[in-house]
């Protein structure tokens, strides 16, 4: 059977298309096409007219499970009513044979509850005032639906889903992280839930079975609301409150009506669709939800291959600071910070366990005069992050601390810990697939030496100077920029071949913090004197941790409204039109009052090649993402995201690490690797 599903990137679609495509010949139609897809699986994108055409008039059956969320008010109706009738438009009875429409039990929201204690799908749906946008969507579509269809003699199946559950879906994933918020909940309605992954199956099966010109509630079990919350909160780690009855009443009226079961307690009947599909779940309220995430603290390799060779997807952590940026993951975790710890120093070089923060090598490297040649602003940053993301300062030698690293150990998915020697072209390969755990890290080590930074400021037209290769005057040069105030604080950061009486010592500037604190912070710590002078490693990262981690990360992970931190960076010679675009679009991008923007600069002195770090902090999402537009715009996809801050989700992996074996395919490339059971 050859099937078109539109709407595959959605959370229903994405295991429509697991089901289907296991059995069937599928064209999955996203609005924005993912960076992989089922093998097999043939891509089209709905906005590709030709494409889209395509792929409805080459299937069978044509399955509409897309729903635009992201238009609000009334583009939300116009803009999915324009998907449906599209689509409606370009089926044909010729090829299509079936048209699949997801409509939804909120259809049911404008029945009685006292009337219809139980919803058939044989209801008559009478109109009533008070019904949201969503509720009249779907009403209207499941008409347009069966006019179209019975016009075009084409046969339809409309669907009705109760509450989806299932990995990372609004009412189990989103619930559990919402009790942990606000832990309250509703007592004494029912509630029909369907799994994800079942509802696919009885799809499929009553498309298989032959079903149509029919109406199907895709549903399976009934709780209670006082458990499906109960249950909620207990995953969460929270109790419980329930509102009390007389709130649950008057709640009743002010709940919208895609919210409808909620208000009313009424059963939504699932009887028809285990007749039709053969399909019987027999799962139980537990099974709905993800089992939590299991966290492994690694303190040896064993706890390290337990988790590597479960067979389930984990992510790892260094210290954690990614998580601070990003949305919570819900796969099982794996912590490396306590697997931390010198393995051996040799001439010129240190090997230490992945957990090893840049401070803890700094400070065994320190008494013996020794340090690393680049380094970040902050060292609190585990050994392991700095393979897998672009750790850096601002440096004229190397584009990131991975350009120290000599050798590692690591272990794969099978248990097997593996050493390896560098060789850019088969590491461009491990952190591309990102499927291994590091556990050592060796790093090559230099003399240390001194530096001085001169903090200067400038108007921000400054900035194109620097940008154009200005910057390759210092030894290091980090640029802060105020668009707002139109100014810019430039670390000037050099060797030091002299010594005098107006110097200081380091201390910790606070770069990102308005230009106003930023001058009286200065002048209080500066006093009068020129420069900041220490050893290299005091005045390149001056920040060795957060203070008060665990509040800050809360705060940073779990804010309503989070913070996050992103970083884009474009070979040089794309960054002077890189940041004429920004200028121009700094208008629209509605910078806070005191809000900077971080420019650094790094330059690999063996390649030649010289890279643009542009930073921004902000609540405003939007303004990463048009960050990450302009790069791409500019540099026709030659721009990366630093891995270890935000990474907007239509960012693919190419763009998380700049390759170091230029020209050669990843993919093609055989691992040298000694292999070692420890
Ligand atoms: C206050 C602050 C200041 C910062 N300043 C700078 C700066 O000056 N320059 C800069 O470049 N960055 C800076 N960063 C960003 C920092 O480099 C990243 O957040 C980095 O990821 C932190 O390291 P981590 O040990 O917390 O790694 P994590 O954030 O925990 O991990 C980062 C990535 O590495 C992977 N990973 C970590 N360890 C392993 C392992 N052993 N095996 C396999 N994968 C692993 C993770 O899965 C993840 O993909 C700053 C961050 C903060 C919070």
């Amino acid at each position: 059977m050859k099937v078109c599903l539109i709407g595959a990137g959605g959370g229903i679609g994405r295991q429509l298309l697991k089901t289907f495509s296991e059995k069937h010949e599928v064209t999955a139609v996203y609005r924005t096409l993912p960076v992989t897809a089922p093998e097999g699986v043939v891509l089209a994108r709905f906005g590709d007219d030709a494409g889209l055409r395509a792929a409805v008039a080459g299937s069978e059956v044509v399955i509409h499970a897309a729903l635009d969320q992201k238009s609000k008010g009334k583009a939300f109706t116009t803009s999915n009513r324009a998907v449906t009738e599209r689509l409606l438009d370009l089926i044909q009875p010729e090829t299509c044979r079936l048209f699949v429409y997801f409509s939804s039990q909120v259809v049911y929201a404008v029945l009685d509850a006292e009337k219809h204690p139980v919803q058939g799908e044989d209801a008559v749906l009478e109109d009533r005032p008070g019904l949201d946008a969503y509720t009249k969507l779907k009403l209207t579509e499941e008409q347009r639906v069966k006019e179209v269809c019975a016009a075009k003699g084409i046969d339809y199946l409309i669907v009705r889903p109760t509450v989806v559950m299932g990995p990372h879906m609004q009412w189990s994933s989103g619930i559990v992280g919402a009790m942990r918020m606000a832990p309250f909940g509703l007592k004494g309605r029912t509630i029909n839930l369907i799994h994800v992954a079942d509802l696919s199956e009885q799809l499929l099966a009553l498309v298989e079975r032959g079903v149509k010109n029919d109406i199907v509630n895709l549903g399976d079990l009934d709780v209670t609301s006082d458990e499906y919350f109960r249950h909620a909160a207990g995953l969460a780690g929270r109790p419980i409150f329930f509102a009390p009855g007389w709130l649950t009443g008057a709640a009743g009226k002010a709940i919208p009506s895609t919210l409808w079961f909620f208000a009313h307690d009424v059963t939504v009947a699932s009887d028809k669709v285990r007749r039709l599909s053969g399909v019987e779940p027999h799962r139980q309220l537990p099974d709905f939800f993800e089992p939590p995430a299991k966290v492994v603290v690694a303190r040896d390799l064993d706890a390290v291959r337990e988790i590597a060779t479960s067979g389930k997807p984990f992510h790892t952590v260094g210290r954690g600071y990614y998580l601070w940026f990003n949305d919570r993951m819900s796969t099982d975790q794996l912590v490396m910070e306590h697997y931390a710890g010198v393995v051996r120093q040799d001439e010129g070089h240190i090997t230490v366990r992945a957990g090893t923060t840049l401070r803890g090598v700094l400070d065994h490297l320190a008494p013996q005069d020794l340090t690393l040649a680049t380094l970040p602003e902050f060292v609190d940053i585990s050994a392991g992050a700095c393979f897998f993301a672009e750790v850096h300062g601002s440096s004229a030698e190397y584009i990131s601390v991975y350009d120290l690293i000599t050798a590692i150990r690591y272990m794969d998915r099978a248990g097997v810990e593996h050493h390896s020697q560098r060789n850019d072209f088969e590491w461009d390969r491990l952190r591309a697939s990102h499927d291994i755990v590091v556990t050592e890290v060796t790093f090559k080590t230099v003399p240390n030496y001194r530096l001085a930074n001169v903090i200067e400021w400038h108007p921000d037209s400054a900035l194109d100077e620097y940008v154009a290769g200005g910057y390759q005057k210092n030894f290091s040069t980090t640029v802060h920029w105020y668009p707002r105030s139109r100014e810019l604080m430039v670390y000037n950061v050099n060797p030091l071949d002299d010594a005098h009486p107006k110097d200081r010592g380091p201390f910790a500037p606070m770069r990102g913090s308005p230009a106003a604190m930023q001058k009286l912070l200065l002048s209080l710590r500066l006093r009068g004197r020129l420069r900041i002078v220490g050893d290299s490693e005091q005045v390149l990262a001056p920040w060795t941790g957060v203070p008060a981690k665990e509040i800050v990360g809360r705060f940073f992970r779990d804010g309503r409204r989070r913070v996050r931190n992103l970083e884009v960076c474009v070979p040089d010679y794309h960054a002077a039109k890189f940041v004429e675009k920004l200028r121009g679009r700094l208008p629209q991008m509605a910078l806070k009052a005191g809000q900077g923007v971080g420019v650094r600069f790094t330059r690999s002195a063996s390649s030649g090649r010289g890279f643009v770090w542009v930073e921004m902090t902000s609540r405003d999402a939007s303004q990463m993402h048009a960050l990450v537009e302009m790069a791409d715009e500019v540099t026709g996809g030659e721009y990366w995201v630093h891995r270890g801050k935000y990474v907007p989700s239509t960012v693919s992996v190419d763009h998380l690490f700049i390759p170091r074996s230029l020209g050669l395919p990843l993919t093609t490339a055989e691992p040298k690797t000694e292999e070692s059971k420890t």
